[in-house]
C-alpha cells in the first residue's frame, strides 16, 4: 500500500476566541504538514448553532495569520474538498446518518427532553446515573424498542427525532495513538452518542468523521480532551466501511497552569497576569476584554517558538527555532505524553531573545511606530535606530525601550534624588563648568574622540573618574542609568550636551 499523502486539519468550533492551547494544536498540525510536504486545512466546525459566536471565525483566521501559520485549504482560501465550513455542508450529512441506520449501526430516538429529564430524575432518586446505552436503550423511545410500523408512523407524523450510534456491547478495542501508544477501550463503558440532531444538523462526532474521510485526512492531531471520543470515531469508520482509509490519531498533551494543578483554562489568563489568547478579544455580549499576546507586545515568532516547546522538544539544547527550523525538526515522536506547564516568564525570555536578535533598524522602526509617534516625537530615524540598538539587550518588549532611551528625546528637567545625593558634591558645579570648557574646544565630537580628551583631562587633574562621570551622566540622563556616556553625547551633539550641563549646574540643588 502506498503511503498516504499527509493531509491534516485544524478543526476549531467558532464558539469564542482561540486560546493558546488551540493555537498550539494548529501549530503542531501545520509543522507536521510542512515537515512531510503535506497539506494543512482549516475546517470550521460550526454545527452547534447555539454556541456560535460572531467574530470567532475571523478571529481564528487572523490569529493563525499573525502566527505565520498558513492555510493550504480552508474556508478563506478555498480548495478542492470544500466547503470547509460545516454549516455549508449541512445537506450532505443526513445520508450518512441514514447509511448507519440501514446497516444497523445507528437508530432513531424519539425521546423528548421532558421524557429524558423524567428518567434522569427517577435514576437520581435511586442514587443512580442515567446513561443512554446498551443497558437502557431497549426500553426507551427509539427504533430499537418500537416496531417498524410505529417508527414509520412517528416519522410520518413529523415527530422530532435524533439519530444515535448503537454502541457495540462488550468489545475490547485496541487502538494506537501516535503519541499515547496503545490504548484499550471497552465499548460497554461507552454511551450511545447522538450523531444527528432534530434540527437537521449532524453532531460533532458524525460531521468530524465524515469530513475527515471526505477531505482525505491522513492524521488527526488534536487535544487530549478528544481522546475519549477516539473509540467512537474508530467505530464510525468501521461502520461506514472506511477502516482502510482511517486517519492515524495523535492526541496532544495538556497545557497546564503555571502554578498549582490542572489544565490552563481560558479564564486563567488575566487572573494570573498573562494573556491566554494570541490576540486581544472583546466579548461581543459582555464587551469584556481579554488580553492578547500581540497587543502585549510579543513577537509572533517568540510566541510560536514558546508554543512549540509546550509538549514538544527537539532532543537537543537548541531553544531558538524559526518556523522553518521548527518544520524541519518537528516529529510526533518527540511530543510527550504528559502535560506541560506553561511558564509566562519563559515566554518573556523568548521575546527578549527575538528582540535582541533583530536589527537596530527593525527595532528602531517598531519603536518609532509604536511609541514615538504616539508621543508626537519626530526625530531622525538613524538616531532612533542607534539609540534603540544601544539598549535593546536591557528590555523584553519594544514598549519598555522608552524608559531606557527617553532622555535622548527629552532633556531632563528633574534629577533623581539618590544619584544627586551621592554624586553632586560641593565642587561639582565648578568641575562641570570646567568640563563645559573642555567640550567646547572639541571639534570632532565622536564618542572615541570626546572620551580620549575628557579622560586625559580627568587623569591630568588627578581626580577619580566617578567624580566627573557620575554628575556628567546625571546632567545628560537625569538619573544614574543609561548606556556608555560618550556614545550618549555623540548622539546628543555638542550643543545639546553643553546646554544640559549648563541646565544641571544652574538647577541641581544639593
Ligand atoms: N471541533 C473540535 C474542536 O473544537 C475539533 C476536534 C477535532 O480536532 O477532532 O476542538
Amino acid at each position: 500500500m502506498s503511503e498516504k499523502k499527509v493531509r491534516v486539519r485544524f478543526a476549531p468550533s467558532p464558539t469564542g476566541p482561540l486560546h493558546m492551547g488551540g493555537v498550539r494544536t494548529a501549530l503542531f498540525n501545520y509543522l507536521f504538514a510542512r515537515h512531510n510536504n503535506g497539506e494543512f486545512l482549516l475546517r470550521i466546525e460550526d454545527t452547534d448553532q447555539t454556541r456560535y459566536v460572531p467574530g470567532a471565525e475571523e478571529y481564528i483566521v487572523e490569529a493563525l495569520q499573525w502566527c505565520g501559520i498558513t492555510i493550504d485549504e480552508g474556508a478563506t482560501v478555498g480548495g478542492e474538498y470544500g466547503p470547509y465550513r460545516q454549516s455549508e455542508r449541512k445537506p450532505m450529512y443526513r445520508e450518512y446518518a441514514e447509511q448507519l441506520i440501514a446497516s444497523n449501526n445507528a437508530y432513531y430516538a424519539f425521546d423528548t427532553s421532558e421524557e429524558l429529564d423524567a428518567i434522569r430524575s427517577k435514576y437520581e432518586a435511586e442514587k443512580k446515573t442515567f446513561t443512554y446505552n446498551h443497558e437502557t436503550r431497549e426500553s426507551l423511545n427509539n427504533s430499537l424498542a418500537l416496531s417498524a410500523d410505529e417508527v414509520k408512523a412517528k416519522k410520518d407524523a413529523g415527530e422530532a427525532y435524533v439519530v444515535r450510534f448503537k454502541m457495540p456491547v462488550g468489545e475490547e478495542l485496541h487502538l494506537d495513538d501516535e503519541i499515547r501508544g496503545h490504548v484499550v477501550f471497552n465499548t460497554s463503558a461507552l454511551d450511545d452518542k447522538v450523531l444527528f440532531k432534530s434540527d437537521g444538523m449532524p453532531t460533532y462526532h458524525l460531521a468530524n468523521v465524515v469530513d475527515d474521510y471526505l477531505m482525505k485526512i491522513s492524521h488527526v492531531i488534536r487535544g487530549e480532551e478528544w481522546l475519549p471520543s477516539m473509540p467512537l470515531h474508530v467505530l464510525l469508520y468501521r461502520s461506514f466501511g472506511w477502516s482502510e482509509d482511517m486517519p492515524k490519531f495523535a492526541h496532544l498533551p495538556l497545557i497546564l497552569k503555571p502554578v498549582g494543578k490542572g489544565k490552563l483554562s481560558k479564564r486563567d489568563g488575566d487572573k494570573l497576569g498573562f494573556p491566554v489568547f494570541p490576540l486581544e478579544w472583546t466579548d461581543p455580549k459582555s464587551n469584556e476584554i481579554s488580553s492578547g499576546y500581540r497587543e502585549g507586545g510579543y513577537f509572533p515568532e517568540a510566541f510560536v517558538n514558546m508554543l512549540a516547546f509546550l509538549g514538544w522538544n527537539p532532543g537537543t539544547e537548541q531553544e531558538i527555532f524559526s518556523m522553518e527550523e521548527l518544520a524541519q525538526a518537528f516529529s510526533l515522536d518527540r511530543v510527550g505524553k504528559s502535560g506541560s506547564k506553561f511558564d509566562p516568564e519563559k515566554t518573556k525570555w523568548y521575546n527578549r531573545q527575538y528582540l535582541v536578535h533583530k536589527s537596530d533598524e527593525e527595532i528602531g522602526s517598531l519603536f518609532a511606530e509604536q511609541v514615538l509617534t504616539a508621543k508626537g516625537i519626530e526625530v531622525n530615524q538613524d538616531i532612533v535606530n542607534r539609540v534603540c540598538g544601544m539598549v535593546k539587550d536591557r528590555v523584553d518588549f519594544i514598549s519598555e525601550l522608552w524608559n531606557q532611551v527617553n532622555f535622548f528625546f527629552e532633556a531632563p528637567k528633574e534629577f533623581e534624588a539618590k544619584p544627586v545625593k551621592k554624586g553632586w558634591k560641593e565642587d561639582t558645579p565648578a568641575l562641570m563648568t570646567e568640563l563645559i570648557g573642555i567640550l567646547e574646544g572639541i571639534e570632532d565630537f565622536t564618542s572615541a574622540n570626546t572620551e580620549e580628551i575628557v579622560k586625559e583631562w580627568i587623569t591630568a587633574k588627578e581626580i577619580g573618574f566617578g567624580k566627573v562621570m557620575n554628575p556628567f551622566r546625571l546632567a545628560m540622563v537625569g538619573a544614574g542609568k543609561g548606556p556608555h556616556m560618550f556614545d550618549i553625547i555623540e548622539i546628543l551633539g555638542k550643543e545639546e550636551t553643553i546646554a544640559r550641563l549648563n541646565f544641571a549646574v544652574a538647577n541641581i540643588k544639593r
